[in-house]
This record gives C-alpha cells, structure tokens and sequence, in this order.
C-alpha cells in the first residue's frame, strides 16, 4: 500500500488506520465467520454484539449516565435539525438557540417550524469570529431548552466551557464529540453525525434523556420519533450496520489509547501547535477565531492574498497536505485536525507553513 498522506479534510474525515485495517478484514470475513460484516441480518447475534458493545463503549468514553438512552441513527446530524423541535417543542413553547454559524443557523430555520424560537446572541455579523461567554445573553425562563453547536465547523470557534445557565441543554456536537470530557447530565440531548470525529458518515448518534422520550406528539411520524428508536435498541428497522460497526472500532481505539481525558490533552497539544505557528508567523498567517474561541478541531486561517492562498494550498497538497482549503464562506485555509489526526502531521504542516511564510514575506 502506498504511504497515507495528511488528511485535513473538515468531514468525512481522517479514521485511525488501524480502524480501517480492522474494517478491510471484517467486510470480507467476519469474526473468521466466513460471511463479511455487511453481509450478516442486523439481527443476528454477531452484529447485535457489535451495536451492544459500541453503544456500552460510547457511555463509557463519556461517561453518559443512568437515565439516558444512545440510539443509532440515519439522516446526517442535518435531520437532528428538524427531529429535535419535532420530538421536544410544542407550537406555542418556546427554545433559545445561539447563533454561532451556518448549522446553527440551519438548525434554527428547522426550528422555526416547530415552536417560537429566541435567539439572544448571533455572532452573523462579525462572519462568527467567536461564540459568547454567558454574560454576552440571556435565555428566557419560559425556554424548553438552550441549544449550541459546541464546535462550529466551518469557522474554527468552539465553546471552550458549556453554558452555564438555568436551563436544559441541547447541543449539536458533530465536531467534537468525544475530543474532551463533557457532563452528559446538564443536557437532555446531544447529537452527532459520526463523520468528523467517531467513524464513518452514515450513522448520527443521539444521547437523550429518557423522559424527554414521552414529549413527542403522538401525529409526529414513527420514524421521526425517539421515542421508536429507544423502545427497539435502535433496531426498529435496519441500523447503518457497517457505521455503527466502525464507529464501535473507534470507540475501541480511543479506549486504548487512554479514553477521552488523554484524548482532550493530545488535542491540546496538537491545536496549541498550529495555533503557535500562525502567532508567531508575523501576521503572514492571520486565525479567522477570536483567540478565546478558537477550535481545536478546526483551525481557519487565512493569507495575506487569495493567490498565495491558493499557492499555499498548492504546494501543500503536492507534499502530502490534503484538505486544507477552508469552506467557500470563511474562505481561506482550514486545517481540521480531529482525534484521529496526527501529532507529527502537524509538526510537519508547522514547519512546511514556516518555510513557506519565509519564501513569501
Ligand atoms: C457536518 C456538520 C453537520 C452536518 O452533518 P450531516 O451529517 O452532513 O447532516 C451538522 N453540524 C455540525 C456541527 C457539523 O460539523
């Protein structure tokens, strides 16, 4: 095989390889089982086993307590959307929503359709540069829930604590789910596409509190209920069996490397890396983030040019780079440096970034 190259890709994303070595034996012969992972009834005892032991590796990792379902779910994290106001809000009641960037946003025109929404922070106007400290807003008592995206994507921002406010959270954590410890108790539900930082796309994995179950309105769709998924395991109908199955290697992989907390100290280091090289790069290299919002699973930047942007990007890719192009809204250059991601692959993109800093400046 020839050597992997340095993916910096937003999402899907960068896997451990040995996740991807383990997914390449098991689809052909599973378990020395003679029948490949993708070929066996969801309801067999072999793939039961798997959804069992990546759903008791997901509680584990996070710690998710007593009281709280983990239901494997399809549509992306772009149906939680829609699914949440669905299943947790009333016409006439009322959630809050931080507007942090485009799945917020997203997630609030969803919302809308749903029950009365209040937005009492939006950072649109600065092209969400940061996320607010609790001071910055206010929520409404009356609110059902307060709802964040804990890491923007797009924009390289993250909640570097969770609100802390007298009310239920909600969070989309597509992004950063399981890079560092969160207590799953302050929310009634958190939800992720598994894309970006636990497995392959196809599988959305949503956390929710049981009695939050009961809310929905019995005209809601059965498909398009929780409550459904909960009562059968989330084996109402057929699972994204391969997805499930992956992500449950990355749980296994993750645990063995010494679970989340060690997790959220590589990031650090990895971030605190990257995040060194643009400081001290003489503004040559300029983070879009505000520094006390800045992502360590995202980091946006940009040039002092589009063209060197894109001789930047360039050069980069011809060296083994991948992916660093930022999204058509921020512009500029995004390196996503998930779980998976690295250590030395940033070293290497610090000192490509030094080198060629030098040579243009
Ligand atoms: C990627 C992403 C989404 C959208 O996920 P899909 O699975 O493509 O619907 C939503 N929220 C966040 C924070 C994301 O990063």
């Amino acid at each position: 095989m020839s050597e992997r190259i340095y993916n910096f890709s937003a999402g899907p994303a960068v896997l451990p390889e040995q996740v991807l070595r383990e997914a390449a034996i098991d689809i052909v012969n599973f378990h020395n089982k003679g029948i490949g992972l993708i070929e066996i009834s969801h309801r067999s005892k072999e793939f039961m086993a798997v959804a069992e032991e990546t759903e008791t590796l997901i509680r584990e990792l996070m710690g998710v307590p007593a009281g709280y379902k983990v239901l494997f779910l399809q549509g992306g994290a772009s149906s939680q959307f829609f699914m949440v106001p669905m299943n947790l809000l009333k016409k006439d009641q009322v959630a809050t929503y931080l507007n942090t960037g485009t799945w917020s946003k997203k997630a609030i025109k969803e919302a809308k359709l749903f029950g009365q929404i209040e937005v009492p922070y939006s950072s649109e106007e600065i092209n969400f540069t940061r996320v607010p400290a609790d001071h910055e807003y206010t929520v409404n008592p009356a609110s059902e829930y307060l709802y964040l995206v804990s890491n923007n994507t797009i924009f390289g921002t993250q909640f570097q604590t969770m609100p802390n406010k007298d009310a239920m959270l909600v969070a989309d954590m597509s992004s950063d789910i399981l890079s560092r410890s969160v207590d799953v108790s302050r929310f009634g539900l958190i939800f992720a596409g598994a894309q970006k930082n636990m497995g392959p796309a196809g599988v959305t994995v949503v956390i929710i509190r049981e009695d939050l179950l009961e809310r929905v309105d019995e005209a809601v769709p059965t498909m398009l209920k929780y409550k459904t998924h909960a009562k059968e395991d989330s084996m109402f109908n057929t699972p994204p069996c391969f997805a499930v199955y992956c992500v449950g290697r990355v749980m296994h992989w993750l645990k063995e490397l010494g679970g989340v907390e060690a997790m959220a100290k590589r990031n650090q280091k990895k971030a605190a890396l990257l995040y060194d090289a643009i400081d001290s790069s003489n503004g040559f290299y300029r983070g879009h983030a505000e520094k006390q919002s800045r992502s360590l699973m995202n980091v946006t930047f940009t040039l002092p040019s589009k063209e060197l942007e894109a001789d930047f990007i360039r050069k980069a890719a011809a060296q083994g780079f991948d992916g660093l192009k930022g999204h058509r809204s921020v512009g500029g250059c995004r390196a996503s440096i998930y779980n998976a991601f690295p250590h030395e692959g940033i070293e290497k993109l610090v000192d490509f970034m030094a080198t060629f800093a030098k040579k243009h400046q």
